[in-house]
């Protein structure tokens, strides 16, 4: 395993590169990864900066051994629930504090991801109400991202084929199998085959062991015909000899006590797994620090020529070209290009012919969910169960032969339990000296949480477009959110507390407490849809291969171009996908047909 932090060739902006790909992340770097294997020279322009993560995240330190024990310096704030709740974006505007961050930097061991998520200060935006997480640098959010890796399935693809809403997407599970396939021997990832129709299995690496009570719960749950199984991560458990720059998982029981990341690469991140190997080709250019604010078009052509950027230090601007422009800078920054490109060719902004770049924007809906007491399990001998990059995943069970009367589509749990280094739910014991002391450890490895991850609808009139009032610390244009959960989403929420206890109780757990508030639109980090695939050019923006309808030598390679948000996690389908759309492209290239 090496250093992720060494340069590569220098950038050249008299040259045409084969492709420029715009940001770093799940996407950008899935997209650099299969270009440059192919012998095609990239140009990968990233607008944050390049850190060294090995050194950044220490995810062995204690916090006893950290000043602040693990706490930001002060000047930093993370927002809190009860301002994205209260108040109206910009969140950061007229704060106090030097520097303010999301959410997640609210969570345990902030110190080690406040380089890696953004200022809010700096990256403003307005509209409603929407809790926004971003990382500007080398990888993006893969540096820090939960790895719960699931795959799709038809009922997700096929979705208005089964309940009549939206659109299907225009491939199915066949068409995306074989390149989920090459991302989990590539990437690697841990999982418990069950043979689902609903949630397909990987090819997986070595499971996560369940805890008793997750495996009382699993039992139980299959009474019910419903599947609890051990958390696929996307995380490599059995090593892989192709990657110098990854270790496999030693289980050091330091996922679940940052925001995420993990020093040793096991979990995977973009700047290893993809962006290393890449430049290890000789046919990648990374360029930090290139904040990507037009697509510049060929005016003979209507084509993209390629790309105008601001180096963020010096503020100074140029542009670069290329062959094909591929644009995987996170679903909301995307759909932010594309409209911000507008010229003579394209008004609306370019590949934006249809009015849908900014529409249909859908994620997940979470915030229910349940804490439990396994009886048993108080006062039993200590486990080590947080030697596992997470614990266990419920999988979707509405609507899937069976129809709710007040709700579409469905929803999952991500959930955990067992005894941990901190004690977690433990801290809640009561008690004074000695006997609090003792019903923590007592008590520690006894409970049991799960929380709901759920569908929300694409509807075109959930989006976002640009606010040209308010700009960047760069002067660009920033994003103006109209964006509000629905009917179907708020019915599916009740469903998601209730179905939650049901489940416990049936399983004979002490319910604790339910939660049964929904948290604010944005706070799962799964942004979708925004410049969705389909057939047709008027209701869609890209083609099943994400190629632009308009502008065929112009992708959008993240999560924008999903045509539903499905209940899964989306990061394992974004790779997948760019993978087959790079693969087309590449083709199609060679074929002169772009
Ligand atoms: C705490 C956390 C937990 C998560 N948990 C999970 C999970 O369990 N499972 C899951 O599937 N997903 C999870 N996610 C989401 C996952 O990280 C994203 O789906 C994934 O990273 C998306 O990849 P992306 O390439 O589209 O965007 P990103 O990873 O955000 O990368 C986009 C990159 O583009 C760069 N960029 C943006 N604008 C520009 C521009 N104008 N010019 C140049 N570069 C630009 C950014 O700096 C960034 O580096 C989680 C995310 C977070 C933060
Ligand atoms: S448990 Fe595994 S994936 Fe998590 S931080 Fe440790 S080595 Fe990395």
């Amino acid at each position: 395993m090496q250093s992720p932090s060494a340069p590569g060739p220098q950038v050249d902006l008299k040259i045409v590169y084969d492709a420029i790909v715009v940001g770093s992340g799940a996407a950008g770097g899935m997209a650099a990864h299969v270009l440059t294997a192919k012998g095609m020279k990239v140009l990968l322009l990233e607008a944050g900066k390049q850190l060294d993560t090995t050194k950044e995240l220490k995810s062995m330190e204690w916090p006893y051994d950290h000043p602040r024990r693990g706490e930001m310096p002060p000047g930093y704030h993370p927002l809190g629930m009860n301002e994205y709740n209260v108040r109206n974006p910009p969140y950061a505007k007229d704060s106090k504090y030097p520097h303010v961050e999301s959410y997640v930097q609210g969570w345990n061991g902030p110190d080690y991801s406040k380089n890696i998520v953004v200022d809010e200060k700096d990256h403003p935006y307005t509209g409603s109400k929407y809790a926004w997480v971003r990382a500007r640098c080398v990888g993006g959010k893969t540096n820090i991202w939960g790895r719960l890796a699931l795959r799709l399935s038809d009922y997700d693809f096929k979705a208005k084929s089964r309940d009549g809403f939206g659109e299907d997407w225009p491939i199915s599970y066949a068409d995306i199998a074989p390149y989920y396939d090459k991302v989990d021997l590539y990437l690697g990832v841990s999982g418990h085959k069950e043979n689902l129709p609903y949630l397909p299995d990987s090819l997986f690496q070595r499971p996560n062991k369940l805890t008793a009570s997750e495996l009382h719960l699993r039992a139980e749950l299959a009474k019910m015909g419903r599947v609890l199984t051990p958390y696929r991560a996307g995380v490599t458990t059995d090593g892989l000899k192709h990657n110098k720059y990854r270790s496999k998982c030693f289980g050091r029981g330091a996922c679940d006590r940052r925001a995420g990341g993990c020093d040793i690469h096991a979990a995977f991140d973009s700047p290893t797994g993809l962006i290393r190997p890449a430049m290890d080709t000789g046919n990648l250019t990374l360029r930090p620090n290139s904040t990507v604010y037009e697509v510049t078009v060929d005016k003979s052509t209507g084509k993209a020529r390629g790309v105008s950027f601001i180096d963020t230090e010096s503020g100074k601007t140029y542009e670069a070209r290329a062959r094909v422009v591929i644009l995987g800078a996170s679903t909301l920054e995307s759909a932010r290009l594309l409209m911000l490109s507008k010229s003579s060719q394209h008004p609306n902004g370019i590949g934006n012919s249809s009015n849908h770049v900014g529409h249909n924007f859908c994620e997940h809906v979470m915030g229910p969910g349940i804490n439990g007491l396994v009886k048993d399990l108080v006062g039993k001998p200590r486990t080590l169960d947080d030697g596992r990059p997470g614990s266990f995943y419920l999988a979707r069970f509405r609507n899937l032969s069976d129809k709710q009367s007040n709700f579409i589509r469905g929803y999952g749990y991500e959930g955990s339990s067992g005894t941990t280094m901190i004690p977690g739910n433990a801290f809640e014991a009561l008690g004074f000296g000695t006997s609090y002391k003792k019903a923590v450890r007592d008590y520690a490895g006894a409970y049991i949480s799960m929380g709901a991850f759920g569908e929300v609808l694409p509807r075109y009139e959930n989006g976002v477009s640009i606010d040209p009032d308010v700009k960047d610390k760069w002067g660009v244009p920033v994003l103006k959110f109209n964006y509000h959960f629905g009917d179907n989403e708020k019915k599916m929420a009740a469903d998601m507390a209730v179905s939650a206890k049901e489940m416990f109780e049936a399983a004979g757990i002490e319910v604790v407490s339910v939660n049964r508030e929904i948290l604010t639109e944005g706070w799962s980090i799964h942004e979708l849809g925004t410049s969705r695939m389909g057939n047709d050019p008027k209701t869609s923006v890209l083609n099943q291969f994400q190629q632009s309808h308009d502008v065929p030598n112009l992708m959008v390679v993240d999560g924008s171009s999903h045509v539903n948000a499905s209940c899964q996690n989306p990061t394992w389908t974004i790779m997948a996908l760019c993978w087959r759309s790079c693969d087309h492209v590449a083709d199609e290239l060679r074929k002169g047909n772009v």
